[in-house]
């Protein structure tokens, strides 16, 4: 059976006590009422060490938003997968579209960024989806697909398990539209098709596909509904505790 995870991507969003005040309020939350899911809180960097202490001993998981494409050294302003680990956290999300589209992150990049990661024991959130006028040129999965390819295809299986993918269709992030629950499936079963001829069948059915792109508790239901999604990345939803704990609802 493979993981159901609701992950949330804070994004640039809080500063540290407002950070530390919605850590607290969702394990409250979650320890009145507990999940069916595993649930991640990915944070800005500077949360990551405060936030660990809040969630120590709870079913609470946490990750970073990215790291650095190198080991260590003279790179000022960058954070490297060891320095992320160190502070507790256990995640870290790569490939975010954001990160390709703003900052330039190549697949070449996020292969780095990938090996570093894992090689540092932490799991990895990888994002992929295409752009709108992809889409509309009906190229998302051949778009998707090289993604895939060109970032995670030179992995081992025994690495692959520690890769949890996350499709997110760039024109529904942070845009209030979603993609259809068909549209998601659809998707999903493509990458599942993808990972399954590159690694096996056995490690596309225990690889964890989420869906992320505008999810609120209005529509996760119906979404994790389908047969190959297996929870959701939250972006917007996830700043509020009630929002977020209502999509984590969608697994009951
Ligand atoms: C995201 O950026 O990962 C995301 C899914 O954002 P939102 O939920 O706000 O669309």
């Amino acid at each position: 059976m493979r993981k159901k995870i609701v992950a949330g991507n804070w994004k640039m969003n809080l500063n540290l006590q407002e950070g530390l005040a919605l850590a607290n309020e969702l394990k409250a939350a979650l320890a009145a009422d507990k999940p069916n899911c595993d649930v991640v809180i990915c944070t800005p960097f500077i949360h990551l060490a405060k936030v660990a202490d809040v969630v120590a001993g709870t079913v609470i998981g946490l990750g970073a938003e990215n790291c650095a494409d190198k080991e260590k050294g003279a790179f000022t302003g960058e954070v490297s997968a060891a320095q992320v680990k160190s502070t507790g956290a256990q995640y870290v999300i790569l490939g975010h579209s954001e990160r390709r589209a703003y900052y330039g992150e190549t697949a070449e990049i996020l292969k780095e960024k990938v090996n570093l990661a894992l090689a540092n024991g932490l799991k990895v959130i990888f994002c992929i989806g295409e752009v709108l006028e992809e889409r509309e040129a009906g190229k998302q999965n051949e778009v998707v697909g090289s993604q895939l390819a060109d970032s995670l295809f030179d992995l081992t299986e025994e690495q692959l398990a520690n890769i949890i993918l996350a499709y997110e269709p760039v024109w529904a992030i942070g845009t209030g539209k979603t993609a259809t629950a068909e549209q998601a499936e659809d998707m999903h079963a493509f990458i599942r098709g993808v990972i399954a001829g590159r690694f096996g069948e056995a490690a596309a059915e225990s690889i964890s596909i989420l869906y992320g792109g505008s999810c609120k508790p209005s529509n996760a239901k119906e979404i994790f509904s389908k047969p190959d999604v297996d929870g959701g990345l939250i972006g917007g939803a996830a700043l509020k505790c009630a929002d977020f704990k209502g999509i984590i609802d969608a697994w009951k």
